[in-house]
């Protein structure tokens, strides 16, 4: 598999998709590039096989290098059609680790005529289990860059609020298994509550992961949750799609359907 996806990225036949992050006003606050890559006999590899695949053999500041190219690409046309929807592109700790890592996304951003604020990079508290001094010296170059970081699948793993303090971010997203059950789990909805309380005192936004029914969107409206990102709204869109969702929704934005509201027909 680690061959095949090698000589997938050389081809060009990896592709990126892109799911909207939303406001509750509808305004679309950006958009996460996923990436995809259909197996010539496999089929679709879920991206969680293959990415662990790269960061354990060496292939991951390829495959990273690629998303961004990609990605960057992607916003610069966007950008030239008068869509100014900034992108967020996952990063993984090995990326954060190579040395040089920020110089070549700035590098990169200057290439494409993209300005930083129009890119976000995603990160998990994982960074800092490495070399967090040096984790520490990448996250910062990044946002002296400009670069906005996001704190990803917050609640899972090694999450601590020292974490929180150390890291650069400005925002978090908040982990899809705490929003899956957020409106049946009285539980789940107060971390999803102290979550949002903690990460607003530190000035942070928050954005709710995995949101796919109405009622989870109220509960986290409700919660002063800023944006959210999941099924109810749309999922990860190859470019001319997410272009076309982009076109539709112009300056509203998203609205919820219809069907969702009390008949008034
Ligand atoms: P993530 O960054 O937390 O991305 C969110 C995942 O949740 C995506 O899975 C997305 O398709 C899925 N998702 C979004 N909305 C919903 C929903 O309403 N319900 C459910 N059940 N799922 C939803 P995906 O695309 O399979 O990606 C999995 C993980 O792989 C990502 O988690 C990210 O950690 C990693 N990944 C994806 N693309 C890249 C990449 O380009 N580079 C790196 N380093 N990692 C990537
Ligand atoms: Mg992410
Ligand atoms: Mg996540």
């Amino acid at each position: 598999l680690l061959g095949d996806l090698r000589r997938a990225l050389d081809a060009g036949d990896v592709e990126l998709h892109y799911q909207p992050k939303v406001r509750f006003d509808g305004q679309v606050a950006g958009l996460e590039a996923l990436v995809r890559w259909v197996h010539p006999e496999r089929g679709k590899v879920p991206p969680d096989e293959f990415i662990a695949i790269a960061e354990s053999s060496g292939l991951m500041p390829h495959l990273t290098e690629y998303v961004l190219e990609t990605a960057l690409a992607q916003v610069a046309r966007w950008r030239a059609q008068g869509l100014w929807v900034p992108v967020a592109v996952n990063v993984s700790p090995r990326d954060v680790h190579t040395p040089g890592f920020a110089g070549a996304v700035a590098a990169r951003l200057a290439r494409h005529g993209v300005p930083a604020g129009a890119l976000q990079l995603e990160i998990t508290e994982h960074v800092l289990l490495e070399d967090p001094q040096r984790a520490a010296d990448t996250l910062a170059a990044l946002t002296g860059h400009g670069v906005k970081m996001s704190l990803d699948d917050f609640g899972t793993g090694y999450s601590s609020l020292v974490h929180l303090r150390r890291l650069p971010v400005s925002e978090l997203k908040i982990d899809r298994s705490f929003v899956a059950r957020l409106a049946i789990d009285n539980e789940d909805a107060e971390i999803v509550r102290c979550t949002v309380d903690l990460a607003h005192s530190l000035g942070l936004l928050v954005v709710a992961e995995g949101v796919e029914d109405d009622e989870t969107w109220e509960r986290l409206r409700d919660l002063g949750c800023d944006a959210v990102q999941g099924w109810l709204v749309a999922a990860a869109m190859p470019p001319d799609e997410a272009t076309a969702w982009l076109l539709a929704r112009g300056s509203r934005g998203w609205q919820r359907p219809r069907a969702a509201l009390p008949a008034a027909e």
